[in-house]
């Protein structure tokens, strides 16, 4: 083992061949990665100073723009940059007077406090710039921005410096204003040389617009013109006369220089000619439109270029934005003026000032009153329709119910007659329709009663026909059947008191009870009715007694003093029936049961 150790051609082992290569290679690669990183994330979070400065003052429509714009772009979330402000004021107040002393104080006030980069926008401010760099921004990169005319001569000799060209499309607007007044014949330009950049706004109508335009339109240039004087001259022009605005009128004694809206106020105001300008701080000063640049546009390009400063890109290395692309932009207001519609702007335009239609500027509120007021009438007439199906199933079960009731009405009536029909069936006899012998019991049963109650005579008669069986035999029982409904009509005639009641007994046997009828009287009716039988003449060759029909009547009769069970009473009728068949028959028998009273 030993010398195995301590063998020289023995290779080391895998362990210690890693261990090696961490210690040379990965591990001062991870120091380096890690400085590096650091040293990024410190740089990030290192707070970047620029100093902005703005020639003319806070409140000027269009570097309050451009401060908008810058400070949009730089203060983006995770940008650590402190911004500073200087206003020149070069508009308000004499930009060559004051200019020594401030630079001046400024180099007082940034001695301890220097900044990574200046911004400057508009021609006072990057002139400025320039002459006190030594001054005050010694190696100091520059962004310039709002510069009118820039050329690249002007950085000749110059170093660290880029920026954004602000070149006024002045051809662009007046070619887009003539597609939309395709009559116009003259072209006034109201320029300036009033401060720096307004003369060289002037220049460049001359340079870039007039050489083109000459030969086809008549070109009209006002500088510096009074607003009074600019109306006279537009008095006299045709009245398809477009006017451009690129400068201010003379000062109308305010004792300072008018902003762009008072500018374009004025001038919209005296002009009856529409007015189109450069740039969009002359929208909603009366102004139609143009096709503009906006100083947001600037301050946000400028703000870019800060940014790739900051971010480790010389400023030599980018080159100075020349154009930036302007906006179509128009006032809706000053376009109804005109009469200028919207259909004659170029595409993309963008309209300012432009009243909401009542449509767009309540459409929610609208949709919910629609809503509310569809769903209202929904409900209401899903109602209605529920009133109208009730009220026409009421009106149905109304005209159900009068069915009905007419209905219950007949059945009753038939009911009643069917009823009668019933009693009369269970009550008379349905060949001689005289009463039924139950007909017959229930009245003797009354009529006993009541002549107990009374004492007035009861009177029955019994009769029978003679030798009927001979008769059917004879003439058959169809003839039977006629003659005793001859019989049974001769009866009902004869008998007709109203409380009397004749009553076919049973078989050829008749029953006639009279209530309140003595004997004498019972007997009488009983002969009357014999006597009417023969008088009928039925012939009855078979019979033994004559040749017709005869028929024999047992009568009683009793009162109340002699009252007497119901049975013993037609028992009694009966046996005088049969007293006067043994007798000869066709004749009568009476039995006179009364008791007068003592
Ligand atoms: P009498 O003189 O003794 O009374 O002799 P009769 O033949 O009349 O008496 P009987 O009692 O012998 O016969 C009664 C007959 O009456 C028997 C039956 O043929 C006849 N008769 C009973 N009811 C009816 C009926 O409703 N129709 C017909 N055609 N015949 C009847
Ligand atoms: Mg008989
Ligand atoms: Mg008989």
């Amino acid at each position: 083992m030993r010398s195995s150790l301590s063998d020289p051609l023995v290779l080391p082992d895998r362990s210690s061949i890693v261990f090696t290569f961490v210690l040379r290679f990965v591990m001062p690669l991870m120091l380096i990665v890690g400085c590096f990183m650091t040293s990024t994330v410190a740089a990030e979070n290192q707070q970047s100073r620029v100093l902005y400065l703005n020639s003319y003052h806070r409140g000027y429509p269009w570097s309050d723009n451009i401060e908008q714009g810058l400070r949009e772009r730089l203060m983006a979330p995770g940008k650590n940059i402190e911004l500073s402000i200087e206003y020149l004021d070069s508009r308000r107040f004499s930009y060559a007077s004051q200019i020594g002393p401030l630079a001046e104080s400024m180099a007082i006030k940034y001695a301890k406090y220097r900044p990574n980069l200046v911004v400057v926008s508009d021609n006072a401010a990057f002139d400025f710039a320039l002459k006190y760099r030594r001054r005050l921004f010694r190696g100091l990169p520059i962004v310039f921005c709002g510069v009118n005319d820039f050329r690249p001569a002007m950085l000749k000799g110059l170093r660290n410096i880029t920026g954004v060209n602000e070149e006024i499309s002045v051809p662009d607007t007046v070619e887009m204003a003539l597609k939309i007044h395709p009559d116009t014949r003259d072209l006034v330009f109201v320029t300036s040389t009033s401060d720096l950049s307004s003369k060289r706004n002037d220049e460049i109508i001359e340079r870039t617009v007039f050489p083109k335009l000459r030969d086809h339109y008549k070109l009209i240039k006002l500088t510096d013109v009074s607003v009074d004087e600019f109306r006279q001259r537009l008095a006299k022009l045709p009245t398809d006369t477009l006017v451009f605005v690129a400068g201010q009128v003379r000062d109308q004694g305010m004792g300072r220089p008018l902003s762009p809206e008072e500018n374009g106020r004025l001038l919209s105001t005296a002009s009856p000619f529409p007015i189109y300008s450069f740039w969009d701080v002359y929208l909603k000063s009366g102004v139609v439109g143009g096709h503009v640049l906006k100083g947001v546009d600037q301050g946000w390009a400028a703000g870019e270029l800060v940014l790739r400063i900051l971010a480790g890109t010389p400023a030599d290395a980018i080159p100075v934005v020349m154009t930036i692309p302007a906006t179509d932009m128009f006032d809706y207001q000053a376009m109804r003026r005109f009469g200028i519609s919207s259909d004659a702007l170029p595409p993309d335009s963008v309209v300012l000032n432009h009243p909401f239609s009542l449509w767009e500027s309540y459409r929610w509120q609208i949709l919910g009153i629609v809503a509310v007021v569809s769903l209202e009438t929904l409900l209401v007439l899903i109602l209605l329709r529920a009133i109208r199906e009730r009220r026409s199933a009421l009106d149905a079960l109304a005209q159900e119910r009068v069915l009905l009731e007419k209905h219950v009405e007949l059945r009753t009536v038939e009911l009643e007659a069917a009823n009668k029909r019933l009693a009369l069936l269970s009550f008379s006899d349905g060949l001689t329709q005289l009463a039924n012998r139950r007909c017959f019991d229930k009245v003797l049963t009354s009529e006993v009663m009541r002549q107990h109650r009374t004492g007035a005579p009861l009177s029955l008669i019994m009769m029978d026909i003679d030798y009927f069986k001979n008769f059917n035999d004879a003439y058959g029982h169809v003839a039977g059947d006629e003659c005793l409904q001859q019989i049974g009509a001769l009866l009902d005639l004869m008998v007709n008191r109203t409380a009397d009641l004749p009553a076919r007994y049973g078989g050829e046997e008749f029953a006639i009870i009279l209530p309140d009828t003595d004997a004498q009287g019972a007997k009488t009716l009983a002969i009357r009715i014999c006597e009417g039988i023969s008088a009928l003449a039925i012939p009855h060759a078979a019979s033994c007694t004559a040749d017709h029909v005869t028929a024999s009547l047992g009568v009683v009769t009793m009162n109340t003093v002699n009252p007497m069970p119901l049975g013993e009473i037609v028992c009694l009728a009966d046996q005088q029936l049969y007293q006067a068949k043994a007798n000869g028959r066709n004749q009568v028998m009476a039995l006179d049961m009364t008791v007068k009273s003592a």
